[in-house]
């Protein structure tokens, strides 16, 4: 484009820094010498931020590990919890086949408890039997002595009444009646007897009857008494059978109360096991949304990272200060004046541009004019720093003031031709230092 330039701009130089001859080539080299410092300290940067990624990422993976590790014991944790709800049913279980054990088992003793009321019932209707028995018996034996007496009294009688007979030597059995060894051979050679005389055989009578009744009397009493015995040893065997059982019977449910108390001990420990695990549970929970937050906190510092990696060196390049506005009308470069008609440098650039067009900051700084500069019309001057300075001359309006902070590409002013000048025109002018040099290289163009 340089090469269609018009030398058409109107210009007078009318200040004293805009006079002085300067060596573009000399202050290029420098500007290139810095920008090459500039990009090496860029790229110093950019690895360090690519390495600081690396580490950022390496941290998200260490957490990601974690986070794995985590979830791998909380399912640990849960298989516990589970198993742990298990043992308890079974034990419930148990418990419950022990409660309903006991039930049957105390039902049992229930059972032995109304045998053993029935028995001692039982026992004491005989107790009384007993007592009617041995009054019986007491009474058998009074009479029994009564017919001892009787008896002997009667055998006294007859003896006498046999003495009697012999003194008066009436017969002659006396000698077999002595020679009898006792009364009950006596009785039993009794054939001999009939012979005594009828007076005599009431009395004999009256013995043998004696005699038959004690006899009898005598086995009655023993058999009742053999019986009694009997029955009073049955009963009692009875009850100590039921006793025994009972005992079995309660020795079954200590068995299993103790056993119930172990399973409700067991039970226990494993609901405290199960609280303890529910914690840790919880633990890894909170330690897991932790960890969720610093992959988030870690996630935002990469994108942040890559972000900044991705800014690219040209940045440092100016933006076209008349976007859609390339026509060069007056370059920089030594001209003839078209107004005075004088030998001169003119030191920026014309762009043409119909009015009002906007003029943007051709990169961010601080505005330091913004304002009436004679010669420039409506002037702004923008500071990038590191003694870097962009004009904007001839404007109609003026978007900033002195002291804003402008970024690349925004509007400053409005094309015009404020201030010496023929038509409609942006003059575009950098200074480094105060010496203005040529804006190409900063526009990224050759000159
Ligand atoms: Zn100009």
């Amino acid at each position: 484009m340089k090469k269609q330039i018009l030398r058409t701009c109107i210009f007078i130089m009318s200040f004293n820094i805009f006079t002085a001859t300067i060596k573009s080539d000399d202050k290029f080299s420098t500007l290139m010498e810095q920008n090459k410092q500039r990009e090496k300290q860029f790229n110093e940067d950019k690895k360090k931020i690519e390495q600081a990624i690396k580490e950022t990422e390496e941290e998200l993976k260490k957490k990601e590990q974690e986070r794995e590790k985590n979830k791998n014991e909380q399912i640990y944790t849960q298989e516990l919890i589970e198993n742990n709800t298990q043992q308890q049913n079974v034990i419930y279980d148990e418990i419950e086949q022990l409660d309903i054990e006991i039930g049957s088992i105390e039902g049992e003793i229930q059972e032995l408890d109304n045998q053993i009321i029935s028995i001692e019932e039982e026992i004491l209707g005989l107790e009384s039997k007993i007592k009617q028995k041995e009054y019986d018996i007491e009474v058998i034996k009074k009479e029994l002595k009564q017919a001892e007496i009787d008896r002997d009294n009667h055998y006294e009688e007859m003896k006498d009444r046999m003495v009697r007979m012999y003194k008066n030597n009436r017969s002659g059995y006396v000698e077999i009646i002595f020679s009898s060894d006792n009364l009950l051979e006596l009785l039993n050679r009794s054939h001999y007897i009939n012979i005594i005389s009828n007076l005599d055989q009431n009395i004999l009578n009256n013995l043998r009857k004696a005699q038959k009744f004690i006899v009898d009397n005598k086995k009655k009493l023993e058999i009742q008494l053999y019986e009694l015995e009997k029955l009073k040893d049955q009963e009692l065997e009875k009850k100590s059978t039921v006793y025994s059982k009972i005992n079995d019977k309660e020795s079954k449910i200590t068995e299993r109360e103790k056993n119930q108390e172990q399973k409700r001990a067991k039970i226990n420990q494993l609901e405290t096991n199960k609280d303890i695990l529910n914690d840790y549970l919880e633990e890894l929970e909170d330690e897991d949304i932790d960890l969720i937050t610093e992959q988030a906190i870690l996630s935002e510092e990469i994108k942040e990272l890559i972000r900044q990696s991705q800014v690219k060196f040209d940045e440092a390049l100016f933006t076209w200060p008349v976007p859609g506005w390339t026509y060069i009308s007056s370059d920089y470069a030594p001209r003839i004046n078209p107004v005075l008609n004088i030998q001169e440098f003119h030191q920026g650039i014309d762009i043409p541009a119909t009015y009002g067009t906007p003029v943007v900051a051709a990169a961010q700084g601080r505005v330091i004019v913004a304002g009436w500069v004679n010669g420039f019309g409506y002037t702004i001057m923008i500071d990038h720093g590191d003694g870097l300075v962009s004009l904007y001359g001839h404007n109609s309006t003026l978007n900033v003031k002195a002291g804003d902070y402008v970024k690349a590409g925004q509007q400053v002013a409005g094309i015009g031709s404020t201030g010496y000048s023929t038509g409609n025109h942006s003059h575009f002018e950098v200074r480094v230092n105060g010496k203005h040099t040529s804006p190409w290289p900063f526009l990224g163009m050759e000159e």
